[in-house]
């Protein structure tokens, strides 16, 4: 397998998003940024003058002088795109890049939830790829997405438990930060020293994705899993990390020590173990009394890994537990990013320049 087999292209590359699909593609085995692409206010600038850059860490070299292009397929030269694309326009632009034979791997939300597209998190529902076979947008463009930053973590957290248990109902208060509203995102005034229990559109996000996702592929569709969340959405003046308060009932008797005990011992599906950007743990269970905090434990896994604690049994459903995910790693760039690894190894990003790995070569 060659290094950097595979020319990728940002669309949304200044966004706050789209920045940290260049900081984390910086040392990428596979993928090597070779197109941004962005709105017509930042077209035609070097990337280094369009971006608003946030890390402490500089621009990556490579990126910093390329010109960023309008989003448009012709301009872009790439084997397939990442979207971090605002999604008042997300949607048409992705569909013109799948019917102009490129593959886009979305983080936006105008697709999730389309019946021919998978919403995917590799070690969750793989199996769920098998959607793009039937998308018809072009012999070689294709969209696949990836959750909601908030359903992202708390999925990570329910697999293992629909894997071993009936689940009935999810209960969950979401405490969302700053950087989930991109930049500059909430008025600092209304941010600091605040909490808002609104997040326009969240809660319904968490109470549909979730049945997709573990929803089952049945011939050629998803029969959506059957459960029922309600969810409350807070943000809160952390920088990054979403804090899920959740409590679970299910059908027949589970008490915490049992979902512990499933949590701790989860496997991922087999061929996910050579995908570069796949955390060992998947699911890290805490067991101080104090975690997980998002100050301490938002970076586990380079900000892959999703950390529960505070397991305890719930006299009102059966157990609920505190989640702690990463919103702009796990739960946006970071989960592209792993899904387009899942796509090239199981050949669906074929048509590059390589043939698609087979064996791990490095993280
Ligand atoms: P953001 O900081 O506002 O960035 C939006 C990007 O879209 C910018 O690059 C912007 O380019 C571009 N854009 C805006 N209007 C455009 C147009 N008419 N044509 C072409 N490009 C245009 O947003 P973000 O937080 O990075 O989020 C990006 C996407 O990811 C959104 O769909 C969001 O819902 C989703 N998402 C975000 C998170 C998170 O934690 N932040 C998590 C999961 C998913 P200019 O700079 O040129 O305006």
């Amino acid at each position: 397998m060659d290094e950097h087999a595979y020319r990728v292209g940002i669309l949304g590359a200044t966004g706050a998003v789209g920045q940290t699909f260049i900081r984390l593609l910086a040392d990428h085995p596979w993928f090597s940024v070779t197109s941004v692409a962005a709105s017509q206010r930042s077209a035609g600038k070097p990337y280094r003058e369009a971006a608003n850059w946030l890390s402490g860490a500089p621009i990556p070299a490579p990126v910093a002088s390329l010109e960023v292009q309008p989003t448009e397929p012709s301009a872009l030269d790439c084997d397939f795109v990442f979207s971090a694309l605002d999604s008042s326009v997300a949607g048409g632009i992705e569909q013109t890049f799948a019917e102009a034979g490129v593959p886009v791997v979305s983080n936006a939300k105008n697709h999730r939830m389309h019946e021919r597209v998978p919403l995917l998190i590799p070690e969750v529902n793989p199996e769920h790829l098998a959607l793009i076979d039937t998308q018809g947008w072009s012999a070689d463009g294709f969209i696949v997405t990836n959750p909601n930053c908030s359903t992202t973590g708390l999925i990570c957290g329910l697999r293992p438990l629909m894997d071993a248990f009936d689940v009935e109902a999810v209960q969950v208060t979401m405490l969302q930060a700053l950087s989930g509203a991109g930049y500059p995102g909430v008025p600092s005034l209304d941010a600091v020293g605040n909490v808002i229990p609104h997040i326009g559109g969240e809660e319904d996000k968490l109470a549909t994705e979730p049945r997709k996702i573990l929803g089952t592929l049945e011939g050629e569709d998803i029969a959506p899993a059957d459960l029922t969340l309600s969810a409350q959405c807070t943000r809160v003046p952390v920088r990054n990390g979403h804090l899920a308060c959740a409590s679970v009932r299910f059908r027949g008797d589970v008490d915490a020590e049992a979902v512990g005990d499933v949590l701790r011992t989860y496997e991922a599906p087999a061929g996910t173990e050579t995908l570069p950007s796949r955390p060992d743990p998947f699911v890290q269970v805490l067991d101080t009394p104090d975690a997980p905090q998002p100050q301490r434990h938002v970076k586990a896994g380079g900000g892959m890994t999703v950390s529960v604690g505070r397991i305890q049994d719930c006299p009102v459903n059966d157990v609920k537990f505190v989640l702690l995910s990463h919103n702009t790693v796990r739960g946006a760039a970071g989960g592209a990013i792993l899904n387009a690894e899942l796509l090239a190894s199981e050949g669906y990003l074929a048509e590059a320049q390589a043939e698609p790995p087979t064996e791990p070569t490095g993280a």
